[in-house]
């Protein structure tokens, strides 16, 4: 039985203030802040020796309960951890917090979340279906158990889809650089996902959507042990490849990071890009030369390993298959990429419970509908990978066919809902 906690009583304005300073420090992505916030708050705890007896029964509804403190305290602690990749430490805390509070559904979550990080995907699933016992509703354990199913699924197929938000896997701030932090928000706000597309066996990857923070891509990808060997682009918004975001998002003066400085950095890969939108790209990064781009055609395949693509897998490693589709309506050259059949990278033509916007001059909301109509005759257990966080992670042909825009009507009923733009 774990011993109870307790603080000095004259403690408990330190700790609810360095709980409020690390929350605060949180949410804005200040990892490093967080952290040091949340420690000083926990050093205030000190485990006494009366054991917990029947008595002293936790008090979720009392902030000062010090039961609810300490674990509110390590959970978020264990929540920066697993930001800051630090899942050795993240999973440690996650395991006290089950300890002092096992009717807390929070503690098994971040267990989850830190084995995830660990790759340990099979005790991953077994801590989140626990808290699914716990919480049958929530929508966000719902989504991560579907995501590491999806997870093990790939893995028996030599694939790793490795999906990267801003604030969470990219854009760590930096108090010594001030026009990047700005960026850096800036990203967090927008919530694009980055994609690595990695084969097992060769360890070459492909990125969709290299934007915001090239330099922590490649350091992403470095720690990974990945060799990047082409980039994939879903349309030429700046917010997936980079370059000078339009008004009025120019007012920060500076080139927000993507394509270009990936291709300067690696200069023997290439960028697969729809012809439609390669002009836009080159537009507003007039230093790319159309040398650097693979104009993509709709349903036109690439695979992993390039390094002997077309012979097979090479060291009994499995192949990973992508194919292309020409997905118009958000823009001229959307794609979707659909990797081995049964995973979709959707970029912003769809999104979970909504298509990208309609209401740029050259989106077109009649080819949206077209396009729609053709990822909804995909199998329906495709993983669905947006472009966008709107509201999560991921999620699948057939639940977008249920209640998403993929619903069944007529282009009508579309055009219909999509006259305000
Ligand atoms: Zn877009």
């Amino acid at each position: 039985m774990p011993h109870l906690p307790e603080f000095p009583p004259s403690s408990l304005p330190a700790i609810l203030k360095s709980k409020e300073k690390g929350n605060e420090a949180y949410s804005k992505a200040q990892f490093s802040t967080a952290l040091t916030e949340y420690s000083r708050g926990l050093s205030h705890f000190k485990t006494s020796s009366t054991p917990p007896s029947p008595t002293n029964v936790i008090d979720s509804k009392n902030a000062g309960d010090p039961v609810v403190l300490l674990t509110s305290l390590l959970s978020n602690r264990s929540a920066t951890y697993t930001h800051l990749r630090k899942y050795t430490e993240a999973l440690k805390d996650a395991d006290e917090v089950v300890g002092a509070r096992p009717t807390w559904v929070k503690g098994f979550f971040r267990r989850g979340e830190a084995l995830q990080g660990l790759r340990r995907h099979t005790e991953a699933l077994e801590q989140y279906e626990i808290a699914l016992q716990k919480d049958p509703k929530s929508g966000s354990i719902g989504v991560k158990i579907a995501r590491i199913k999806a997870i093990l699924e790939d893995a028996s197929k030599g694939l790793v889809i490795h999906q990267l938000l801003p604030g969470r896997d990219l854009c760590s701030k930096s108090l010594l650089a001030p026009i990047q932090n700005l960026i850096f928000d800036y990203a967090i706000q927008m919530r694009n996902f980055i994609y690595v597309i990695e084969n097992v066996a060769s360890r070459e990857a492909l990125v969709v959507d290299a934007c915001w923070d090239v330099d922590g891509i490649l350091k992403y990808c470095a720690n990974e042990k990945l060799t990047i060997v082409g980039a994939l682009v879903t349309h030429y918004h700046f917010d997936h490849v980079g370059g000078i975001p339009p008004p009025p998002f120019d007012q920060y003066r500076v080139r927000v990071d993507g394509l270009a400085k990936l291709l300067k950095k690696l200069h023997n890969i290439k960028a697969y890009v729809n012809p439609l939108d390669i002009p836009e790209i080159i537009k507003s990064n007039p230093e790319l030369s159309e040398s650097r781009f693979a104009p993509t055609e709709d349903n036109g395949h690439l695979s992993l390993p390039f390094s002997n693509s077309g012979e097979g897998a090479r060291d009994g490693g499995t192949t990973t298959l992508l194919e292309f589709i020409h997905s118009p309506g958000h823009t001229p050259g959307s794609q979707c990429v659909l990797v081995n059949g049964e995973r979709l990278l959707s970029g912003d033509t769809l999104f979970i419970g909504s298509c990208g916007r309609l209401d740029f001059p050259d989106s077109d909301k009649v080819r949206m509908f077209a396009s729609l109509m053709k990822l909804g005759r995909l199998k329906g257990e495709v993983v669905v990978y947006p472009g966008h966080d709107y509201g999560g992670e991921m999620t699948t042909i057939e639940t977008e066919k249920r209640t998403g825009t993929l619903r069944p009507r007529s282009e009508a009923d579309f055009l219909a809902e999509f006259s305000h733009d």
